[in-house]
């Protein structure tokens, strides 16, 4: 027998359940060593109340029904996995503040008034968000913010294409726009002020060093991601095809155990990847 001490498995909460993404991360803690299933929270008056969250994903039980009282599960574990929505995102962040855990934060279409409030629970939680938790998509962000660094807004015109499945909520996707602002960022500008996030009647032409988006919604798509960077002739084209929502839970598990002990404060996937540049 090995005499290194091995730590006790993080005890994880899910909030938002029996969601899509809320049952991949049950699947996925279920299956990750160091990870540990002790808490699934729905909304007040979710016909899921009191299942077996085991059960609900899939897993067979694992002892751990589903509860509406979000303070008392934050209260019996060391981290929050948060696929929700922004006005819930919110609540749980102040949530996490009071507990002092670790908060991730998968939920996309906060505006800035939410992430102003996620930021100032981030004072006393350990906050991880980013629109993407896959490692793919974080990869492809850093290999845009170069590309679109070498390539400039003279000669190449950014745009960003994606789609999802017809339930998606937000455009553009989160991880649109987290692609977005890595261009933006490649080329020292801000995105709020370079978007074209629609295009419908007598455009004009297009504005040169402008970041434009589409949005296709349809299906069962979990998400298809492409940059393109078109120049006179000759294209570029950098793309991400998620297969399967447990890529986005495999990151967030991942960045939950990442955040374990650690200080205080708003981090995002390349942190926890180390790809930040
Ligand atoms: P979904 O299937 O609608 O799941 C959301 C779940 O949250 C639902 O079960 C919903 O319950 C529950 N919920 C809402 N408000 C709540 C509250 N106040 N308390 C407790 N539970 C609450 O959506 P999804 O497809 O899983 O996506 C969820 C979010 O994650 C979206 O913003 C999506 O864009 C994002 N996402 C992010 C990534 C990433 O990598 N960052 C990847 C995939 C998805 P009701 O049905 O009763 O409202």
């Amino acid at each position: 027998m090995s005499d290194v001490e091995q730590p006790t498995p993080m005890k994880l909460a899910v909030v938002g359940a029996a969601g899509r993404m809320g049952q991949t991360l049950i699947r996925i803690i279920h299956s990750t060593p160091g990870a540990m299933l002790s808490g699934a929270i729905e909304r007040v008056g979710s016909p899921h109340i009191g299942s077996d969250a085991g059960v609900l994903a899939g897993v067979g039980k694992l002892g751990v029904p589903i509860s509406d009282d979000a303070l008392a599960a934050f209260a019996g574990v060391e981290g929050v996995l948060d696929f929700t929505t922004p006005a819930a995102s919110v609540e749980f962040a102040g949530l996490a503040a009071q507990t002092g855990i670790v908060h991730v934060v998968g939920t996309t279409g906060c505006d800035s008034t939410d992430d102003a409030k996620i930021a100032l629970a981030a004072r006393h939680a350990v906050v991880i968000k980013s629109g993407n938790m896959s490692l793919g998509v974080n990869l492809l962000a850093v290999l845009v913010k170069q590309a679109a660094k070498a390539l400039g807004a003279d000669d190449f015109d950014v745009e960003i294409l994606e789609m999802h499945h017809k339930h998606k909520v937000d455009a553009p996707s989160g991880t649109a726009l987290l692609l977005g602002e890595a261009a933006a960022e490649g080329r020292n500008i801000g995105l709020g002020q370079h978007s074209v996030r629609v295009r419908d009647g007598h455009t004009g032409a297009r504005e040169a060093g402008t970041i434009g988006f589409a949005s296709l919604r349809g299906g069962s798509v979990v998400g298809d991601h492409s940059v393109i960077l078109a120049g006179q002739g000759e294209r570029i084209t950098l793309s991400h095809h998620a297969e399967d929502r447990s890529i986005f839970a495999r990151g967030a598990v991942k960045a939950a155990l990442w955040g374990r002990g650690r200080k205080p404060g708003l981090y995002t996937m390349l942190d926890v990847l180390g790809l930040d540049t």
